[in-house]
């Protein structure tokens, strides 16, 4: 007799969830935690750097104060221990939210510590082996540190101990032009740090389209944030109390002097030390849990959600990928992963707001597309809020008439996208979206209006 119907080890975005539908339905279960209750998005990830970015934004608009007609009496100055205060005063009742509610909850026994199989159906955590018929993977990852000579040897940041830092770097240098690099790049900018950002790609956000990649370069450029594509970092030494970066540009090698490094170059899955052989469960070249469109891993009895399982790296698909299993489960609802739409914002200021196909794939996949669209100068909202930066791009296809994809970078980016993915979910021709009336002034307005502009995809 197993002495669990489940163990759930992590606690990030779907094993909380999915212990308290578990529990509700009756089952017996263990949950594991080897370090912060909530996982990266409450402790070191979506929570946190939102929160920065909403202080970095007061300092960037206290600035701006005299564009609306309103005197700030001296300069605008950034108190780094205030901020932080305020991150943690927010993030605190998050992560104790998460261990209370596990800990309160009737038929789940939480276990702190590091969990590792030790067969099919059972776990070691501390000197404890438990087994269980279902085992549920929640383990999240961690960021990348990528073999640069001399990193070894100098000290650097990623994005779990920035949430440490409590003052403000004189010169930050960011390697990595992607997601969280450019966030973390362009709040401790508005915070008052000198700012590079190192990209080996040719253009930031690599996984945009360019003219998306482009303007983002513009809006980080405005802010005097230093912008190197095309260099490769080879090596990192200290300087003195100074960090140099060596990178190689179009066969030129130059160095970058700095007084903090953060490492932003990518994630890899926490699956390295879970013992993940003594239960073959199998894992991809890089690590990550191979599952199947209803998430289970090659081994039955034994599933992967959220980031370790390499199908999404965001908050929003780990809680699906809990939405998946437990109706799966529970319900005996079909649901897959094929079944959701691409979807995800950057936030930067303004954010980037993304939902299904970028211009660049519904071109590589030949079909017959229309385009259409809007520079937020034009956006009456935005031009009222004195916010004009970025456009919007909608594609459609030509003979079905469903909306392909959109990419909303300017005010509000992050929640205008939520009218087109609901259309995208409906299924619904984009008539019916350019049809609906919305609300004035909003940014959201334009988007009937920007669908009436559709033109061949050339
Ligand atoms: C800087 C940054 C900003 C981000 N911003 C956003 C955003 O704005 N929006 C968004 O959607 N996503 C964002 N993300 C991504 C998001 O945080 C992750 O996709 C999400 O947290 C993944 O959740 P998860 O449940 O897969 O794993 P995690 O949240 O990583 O949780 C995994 C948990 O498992 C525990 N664990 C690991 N191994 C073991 C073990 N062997 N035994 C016991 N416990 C273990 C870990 O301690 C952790 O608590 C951001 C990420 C970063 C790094």
């Amino acid at each position: 007799m197993a002495d669990y119907d489940a163990i759930i080890i992590g606690t990030g975005q779907a094993g909380p969830a999915l212990a308290r539908r578990l529990a509700a339905a009756g089952w017996k279960i263990a949950i594991m935690e080897r370090k912060l209750f909530g996982g990266t998005c409450v402790n070191t990830g979506c929570t946190p750097t939102k929160t920065l970015v909403a202080s970095a934004y007061a300092a960037y608009l206290a600035r701006r104060a005299g564009d609306y007609g309103v005197t700030i009496g001296g300069p605008v100055a950034v108190d780094m221990k205030a901020v932080k205060a305020r991150k943690d005063a927010v993030v605190r009742p998050s992560r104790e939210g998460v261990e209370r509610s596990l800990k309160t909850l009737k038929g789940c026994t939480v276990f702190e510590g590091h969990a590792r199989f030790v067969g099919p159906k059972s776990v070691q955590v501390g000197d404890k082996v438990l087994t269980a018929d279902k085992i549920f993977i929640n383990v999240g990852g961690r960021a990348s540190v990528p073999p640069i000579r001399g990193l070894d040897q100098v000290p650097y940041l990623t994005n779990s101990s920035m949430m440490d830092v409590d003052f403000l770097p004189s010169h930050l240098i960011v390697l990595g032009g992607s997601y969280v690099g450019l966030e973390f790049a362009q709040v401790y900018r508005r915070f008052g740090s000198e700012v590079t950002v190192v990209e080996l790609a040719p253009h930031l956000i690599a996984r945009e389209d360019e003219d998306v990649s482009r303007a983002v370069e513009e809006i980080l450029k405005d802010e005097h944030i230093d912008v190197r594509v095309n260099s490769k970092v080879v090596a990192v030494a200290k300087q003195g109390r100074n960090i140099a970066v060596t990178i190689e540009n179009a066969g030129a090698t130059s160095q970058i002097t700095g007084s903090h490094l953060l490492l932003a170059i990518g994630r890899r899955p926490n699956t390295d030390d879970l013992g993940l052989d003594k239960a073959g469960v199998a894992t991809d070249s890089r690590g990550y849990i191979q599952v199947d469109d209803q998430l289970r891993t090659s081994v039955p009895g034994i599933w992967a959600l959220g980031d370790c399982n390499g199908r999404g790296a965001f908050t929003h698909t780990a809680w699906n990928d809990f939405e998946i299993v437990a109706a799966n489960l529970l319900e005996n609802d079909p649901r897959r992963v094929s079944d959701r739409i691409t979807a995800y914002a950057l936030y930067t200021d303004p954010p980037l707001g993304r939902a299904g196909m970028t211009e660049a794939e519904v071109r590589k996949s030949g079909r017959p597309a229309l385009i259409a669209t809007m520079a937020m100068e034009d956006v009456s909202r935005a031009y009222e809020k004195g916010e004009t930066k970025g456009f919007m791009k909608i594609l459609v296809d030509a003979e079905t008439k469903r909306i392909l994809g959109a990419s909303l970078l300017g005010l509000s980016g992050d929640e205008v996208v939520h009218c087109i993915l609901d259309v995208m979910y409906c299924k619904a021709p984009y008539t019916v979206l350019q049809r609906a009336m919305h609300i004035h002034p909003t940014v959201s307005e334009f988007i009937p209006t920007m669908l009436e502009d559709l033109a061949p995809l050339s």
